[in-house]
Parts: structure tokens; sequence; C-alpha cells
């Protein structure tokens, strides 16, 4: 298998709500909250993970064509997108050649990343965004465990790369990019990163590009 071209896809990702995608526990957090979020070792900013993503992406995807099980579809069949896309979970034997998706991790635009020294600058606080997520007791009606959670504020923009390797032969190249076009739609649709049926993750993809050329979902 030999593969024939990559086809790129950028534009920005837009937080319309507050995004949590959650940090490692280990993760020292100064500004003491309970669910921090994963930022960049060295910068200390807010990220996306190409896998957060990738994954989100996958699962709605597998939703849409009824593979929902408890773990990602494996099969590695020929005509099994989800497989040849995003990689035959946890399956060596498969004959699909490389996961076809590389979805770069997502850091925040130049524009919102000025926007934001600018507060830490001058005002001297934190951007991020701290919510307290309370457990009702359904009995008493009162708030009990209440927990500190850190989001990414609405309006943050990151970056978005998706490269799509496209081999001889064997790949379709435009319906390669309707499945992934597609798997953007549902994010969209839905949400992404953790609480996403509490108001969390609602994002938008904006100034989608399809090597250089403007595309849409
Ligand atoms: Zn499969």
């Amino acid at each position: 298998m030999r593969i024939k071209c990559y086809k790129k896809i950028t534009g920005n990702i837009e937080c319309i709500t507050g995004l949590h995608i959650g940090g490692s526990a280990d993760q020292i957090d100064i500004g003491g909250v309970d669910l921090p979020i994963i930022k960049h070792p060295i910068t200390a900013e807010p990220y996306i993970p190409g896998s957060s993503l990738k994954g989100r992406m996958r699962s709605q995807l597998e939703k849409r064509l009824g593979k929902v099980d408890r773990e990602p579809c494996g099969c590695g069949k020929t005509d099994c997108l989800v497989c040849k896309v995003f990689g035959a979970h946890m399956n060596t034997r498969h004959e699909l050649g490389g996961t076809r998706l590389i979805v770069r991790d997502a850091h925040l635009s130049e524009e919102t990343r000025s926007q934001y020294s600018k507060i830490v600058n001058e005002k001297g606080v934190s951007y991020l965004d701290k919510k307290v997520e309370n457990i009702i007791d359904r009995k008493t009606g009162t708030a009990k465990h209440p927990r500190s959670q850190e989001r990414v504020p609405s309006g943050a923009k990151f970056d978005l790369e998706l490269v799509l390797q496209i081999y001889y032969d064997v790949d379709e190249e435009n319906e390669l990019v309707a499945f992934v076009k597609t798997g953007l739609k549902e994010v969209e649709n839905t949400y992404l990163g953790g609480y996403g049926s509490r108001g969390c993750g609602q994002v938008k993809f904006n100034d989608l590009k399809l090597d250089g050329i403007a595309i849409t979902l």
C-alpha cells in the first residue's frame, strides 16, 4: 500500500459554552480547583488534545452507524470506515494499512492568546472559568460535595488541523473527506470534553478549509 496524497483540513474551534477537558489527577493546580483542565506543561495554556477530538468524532460516528458496543470498533474490515479512518481498536491483524486520520493538538489561536495575555498582564487574574458543580441530595434538596471545575471560557478559539492520508487503489478520497466532515458535524451537534450533558463543551468549527479552499460541514 502506498500513500497517494495528504488532505489537510484547517480552521478554528470556537467554544460556545465553557469547555472542560480534564487534566491528569497528579497535575498540581495552584488555583486550587478540584477538577483542573489539561494545560500545556510549559506555557500552562489550555489546549485540546488531538486524541480528545478524535475520540469524540469516532464515538459519535459509531453511534450514527449503529456500531455501539462497550469498546470502539475493531472489526478491521475493508469496508469499515471507522476502522480505516480512526484505526481498528486493539486489532493488530487487519490489513487496512495505517490509520488515515491524524488530529493535531489544538492550541489557542493567536487572537485568543493575545486577548488572554492582556487580562493576565493588566488585571493579574486567570482567564479560566471556575464553575462550582453541586450534587443535589434528592431527599433533602440540599447541595453536597460542591466541587470547583475549571473551564475554558466561552468565546475562546483554538487552531484546528486534521490530516487525512489517502492511499492508492484502496481509498476513495471524497468518501473519506465526507466521513471526517460528518464526524466534525457530529461533535458540533453534541459536545467536546467532559460534562457535555450538563452544558459544557458546545463547540463550533469556523473558517474550515480543505487544502486551503473553503468548505462547509
Ligand atoms: Zn470496524
